[in-house]
């Protein structure tokens, strides 16, 4: 396609132009451009990139979740990675089942329990006791239970970004990358000003990651999101493979105050198993890659305490610390929704931590919205009037 000169608009008028191509937005455009909608999908880095939150070889896919909600989505998204997987002839993750950890009258223990209940996902409850005998490599405490999510599994994160922007181009979409989004212009028709180039389309889909509030603020929006840069840590094991895929070692995510630790056996870096901490600290995310103070490393602290209580068979020492960027909302549920002024510019922000293995289905939603169609799930709980609204600027 003939790219338009800086300043000078393009010739075409999109029926859909998505900013930021992460998981969001890449789902977002693909879900457009199957439904034969002329789309745009521009991204400020040349792909593939690492400075948001949707790279790296690996994401927790999983049925266990304490809120109705997403358990219900999870059973559609499950089918859409299965359906883009044969599309792509590659499959996009391996089932290893997950484990959740907690004490066994944590509300939030229970809460999973009853969903994978109630979804039928086969699983089993385990003891204090009982879960050595199953997986030795995990020494819960007294007061604890595990329930098992066998659906449970590992996204092939980089791949399955990766597939769905082929896939989206070979049904005719269009990815410019390279390209930053300087300027928007509310209308009836949008207009999208790029590093590049000027771009017109009838509605604009904005899944900018821990960017999102600054292309928000000129469109007169504030979300109260938080950026966090995480830690993203990989530990040894000492007998290598011990917590790894082949020895059918699971994911887990043990329910923690404040926030949960999470981990995947070893896969990606042979010998290591990734083991985070499910919060970080304030960033920019133009300043993710500073070097932190010392102070600022209380996960680690954490997470050096968790591996030594509960993971015997791991050096209690993270061997590889990479980074990522959380977006998260106070109440940790995503924001799908339109922009309260300018109806036909629709939202996917705050994906706080968890919002890959759900990215099929929120691409679906935001794909709807944009298409003036009723949306599949209730948008109640992602919704921007559940925030307080913020006080008046200042005069
Ligand atoms: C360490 C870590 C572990 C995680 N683990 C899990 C997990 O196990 N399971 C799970 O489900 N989820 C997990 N998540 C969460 C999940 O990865 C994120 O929710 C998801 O990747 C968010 O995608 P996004 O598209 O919203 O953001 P991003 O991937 O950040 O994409 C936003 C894009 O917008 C682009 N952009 C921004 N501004 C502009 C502009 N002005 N012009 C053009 N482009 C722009 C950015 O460059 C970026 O590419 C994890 C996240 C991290 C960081």
């Amino acid at each position: 396609m003939k790219m338009a000169a800086a300043g000078e608009p393009h010739s075409s008028l999109y029926d859909t132009i998505v900013v930021g191509a992460g998981i969001q937005g890449s789902f977002t455009a693909y879900h457009l451009a199957k439904r034969g909608r002329e789309t745009l999908l521009l991204e400020q880095f040349p792909l593939p990139h690492s400075r948001g939150s949707s790279h790296g070889q690996s994401r927790i896919i999983r049925r266990a979740y304490p809120q109705e909600h997403y358990a219900q989505m999870m059973a559609e998204s499950y089918r859409l990675w299965e359906q883009l997987g044969a599309e792509a002839g590659a499959p996009l993750y391996r089932q290893t089942g997950l484990l959740v950890l907690g004490a066994d009258t944590n509300p939030e223990f229970q809460r999973c329990c009853q969903t994978l209940v109630q979804h039928r996902v086969p699983g089993e409850l385990f003891t204090a006791e009982s879960l050595p005998g199953r997986f030795p490599g995990i020494r819960p405490h007294d007061g604890e239970a595990a329930v098992s999510d066998r659906t449970a599994g590992v996204l092939y994160a980089d791949r399955a970004l990766r597939t769905v922007q082929d896939e989206f181009r070979r049904c005719g979409g269009a990815l410019h990358d390279g390209q930053k989004v300087t300027d928007i212009k509310p209308g009836v028709v949008v207009t999208v000003t790029t590093t590049a180039g000027v771009y017109r389309a009838k509605s604009l889909v904005i899944t900018a990651g821990p960017w999102a509030n600054k292309l928000l603020a000129p469109l007169r929006l504030q979300l109260p999101l938080q950026t966090l840069r995480i830690n993203v840590c990989y530990w040894k094991e000492k007998v290598p493979g011990a917590y790894g895929v082949s020895a059918h070692f699971p994911c887990f995510m043990a329910i923690c105050a404040p926030h949960h630790i999470y981990g995947l056996p070893s896969n990606e870096y042979p010998g290591l198993m990734k083991i985070c901490y499910h919060s970080g600290s304030p960033a920019d995310p133009e300043e993710r890659d500073r070097p932190p103070e010392a102070s600022a490393l209380p996960d680690i602290e954490r997470l050096r305490d968790f591996v030594s209580k509960y993971l015997p068979g791991v050096v209690p020492e993270p061997a590889v610390v990479e980074h990522c960027m959380y977006t998260n909302t106070p109440d940790e549920d995503f924001v799908l929704d339109r922009h309260p002024e300018f109806s036909n510019i629709i939202i996917g922000a705050g994906f706080s931590g968890h919002g890959f293995k759900l990215a099929p289905v929120v691409g679906k939603l935001l794909s709807q919205l944009s298409m003036g169609e009723e949306p599949s799930y209730a948008l109640e709980p992602f919704r921007i009037r559940r925030f307080p609204a913020p006080p008046p600027a200042a005069p």
